[in-house]
């Protein structure tokens, strides 16, 4: 008999911001939510992003009933089309949601007509295997998000996405509340929350701010006005536009992932805008500035993206133009600060004036901060708690709140990927751990990037490289010339004769005393002086040709 208890598992999301997804198991059976990826660091040169180590969910595909993804972002969505090539189940999600993933999965080149994509509406319950799966809206910064009640013999597990509780929403949609406090009543087993924001005190503001200071750029912008955000903030694209048809501009979308997120929300009826308020892009560059309005990807400070490429004048249809506004509505994400303020630097060299988060309120966040969340215990009261979506201090963080409103400190889990932690009889405990490492997806490869590969990319970036080419003669086992060398991004040849003299010393010494591996022992003796003179050391390559 299987046994019966609930096991929740996270592959991703705690103790990092991104690749969300969290394996609910039950009796054997397996429910998914969430399936993202998350953008590498700086330093992992190659890599395009990088998806959670799903091995525990592939070794048991056929037990799969169904992948709920709670909201549009790709840090929720954005490995379902990897998924999906190991899992033929459902994938249920709300409708502007699954017009995101369908969109996302055609540009991928996945037939996604053979994907199941089931519609999932908030404040629908629906059977997934043994849990009965409640949706309930959340706010969001983008439309259609929801957050779950996953009802399973082991009792009610709130997981809420990402939310946060505006008032004032501008699609005028706010967070289920009645919802939550209908869990409580039922008596909530365990909550699962979003950290992202529990290093902030108080309320998070609510998107209207945004407005009035979009107006204001409007008001005084006497060129164009280019906006730069996600593609996925459809709300922000309402704002604009109603901007732009109050200011009498025009608006065009540029950016493959924003086009097409901007044409299903239309068709879905999540962003109202006239037909005749839309241009494209060729259209603007053909109208007076005054009248243009551009809103495009890249706020990240992406060099690929459309301001990315507008920054170093690489943009076929785009170019920055003197009193040209730029307008970067978004957070940068931790780890992109960098880029992103490189990208503004460069728009203000072109001649642009740059407007972002440090000087107007041209974004607000997305996510709940310490008030809400306290809210959200207290609406759910939940028995046990667990705190997901965040680096470890977040999570931390989120979990000292819990302790505030009195969940006792034995009763909160703070883990990381792949532990479990199992729930019966009303007890929670940790269960074993599961592999839940890094896959890198780079080009079109998936996961055939190991640490060591990553290791090299970074030593060739940083330290260069040295190729050395050594003709042995076969008869008498000796080099029979001087070795060729040659040092990339490493020390330019004719500055350092006394340190290439050296080099070829110690390699002809190493070939001729060397009886086993030639090659290792050359690296090794190479790589060894080049530290000692120079505290640095390249990648290096050494062929030996006998002959
Ligand atoms: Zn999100
Ligand atoms: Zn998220």
């Amino acid at each position: 008999m299987k046994e019966k208890k609930l096991r929740i598992i996270p592959l991703g999301g705690l103790g990092e911001v991104g690749k969300n997804m969290t394996v609910y198991e039950y009796g054997g059976e397996i429910l998914v939510v969430d399936a993202g990826m998350m953008f590498p660091d700086n330093d992992m040169i190659g890599i395009d992003y990088i998806i959670p180590d799903f091995e525990y969910i592939k070794q048991r595909a056929d037990k799969v009933r169904g992948i709920v993804i709670t909201h549009g972002h790709e840090d929720h969505t954005g490995a379902i089309g990897h998924l999906l090539e190991s899992v033929d189940a459902p994938v249920y999600a709300t409708p502007l949601t699954l017009g995101m993933i369908g969109a996302k999965l055609n540009r991928r080149g996945f037939d996604h007509k053979t994907a199941k994509l089931q519609t999932l509406k908030a404040g629908e319950t629906v059977q997934i295997g043994p849990f009965k799966v409640h949706a309930f809206h959340v706010c969001h910064s983008v439309p259609d998000g929801i957050g779950l009640g996953i009802e399973s013999p082991a009792g009610l597990v709130v997981h809420t996405g990402d939310y946060k509780f505006d008032h004032t929403p501008v699609d005028n949609w706010p967070t289920d509340y009645a919802k939550l406090a209908e869990f409580q009543r039922r008596g909530v087993l365990a909550l699962l929350a979003d950290s992202t924001n529990a290093e902030r005190a108080g309320w998070t503001p609510s998107e209207r701010v945004v407005d009035d200071a979009l107006d204001k750029v409007f008001r005084e912008a006497k060129g164009r006005i280019i906006i730069a955000s996600f593609a996925s903030l459809i709300s922000r694209m309402q704002q604009v536009g109603n901007a732009a048809l109050k200011h009498q501009r025009k608006l065009a979308f540029a950016g493959t992932s924003m086009i097409d997120n901007a044409k299903i929300a239309r068709k879905l009826g999540y962003l109202n805008l006239p037909d005749d308020l839309i241009i494209s892009l060729e259209e603007a560059n053909n109208m007076r500035a005054s009248d243009v309005t551009v809103m495009c990807t890249g706020s990240q400070g992406e060099p690929t993206s459309i301001l990315g490429k507008i920054s170093t004048g690489t943009h076929r249809l785009l170019d920055v133009k003197t009193g040209d506004t730029i307008v970067l509505s978004s957070h940068p994400i931790p780890g992109n600060e960098e880029n992103v303020y490189r990208t503004i630097n460069r728009l203000f060299e072109r001649g642009a004036n740059v407007i972002y988060e440090a000087i107007a309120p041209v974004h607000v966040s997305g996510h709940a901060s310490q008030e809400e969340m306290k809210l959200l215990m207290h609406l759910t009261q939940p028995q046990f708690f667990i705190p997901i979506h965040g680096e470890l201090r977040q999570l931390h963080q989120h979990a000292l709140l819990a302790q505030q409103i009195g969940i006792p400190e034995k009763n909160i889990a703070v883990i990381l990927n792949g532990q479990s932690v199992e729930f019966s009889d009303g007890k929670m405990r940790l269960g074993e751990r599961i592999p839940a490492a890094y896959v890198y997806v780079d080009g079109a490869g998936v996961g055939d990037v190991s640490k060591d590969v990553m290791h090299d990319r970074e030593v060739l970036s940083e330290e260069g490289v040295m190729v050395i080419n050594l003709i042995m003669d076969k008869f008498t086992g000796k080099p029979s010339r001087e070795p060729e060398i040659i040092s990339r991004g490493f020390i330019a040849y004719r500055d350092a004769e006394d340190l290439m003299a050296g080099l070829r010393t110690r390699v002809i010494d190493t070939a001729t005393r060397a009886n086993g591996n030639i090659q290792k022992d050359i690296e090794q003796a190479v790589s060894n002086y080049l530290y000692k003179e120079t505290q640095r050391r390249p990648m290096i390559f050494v062929n030996v040709v006998k002959n």
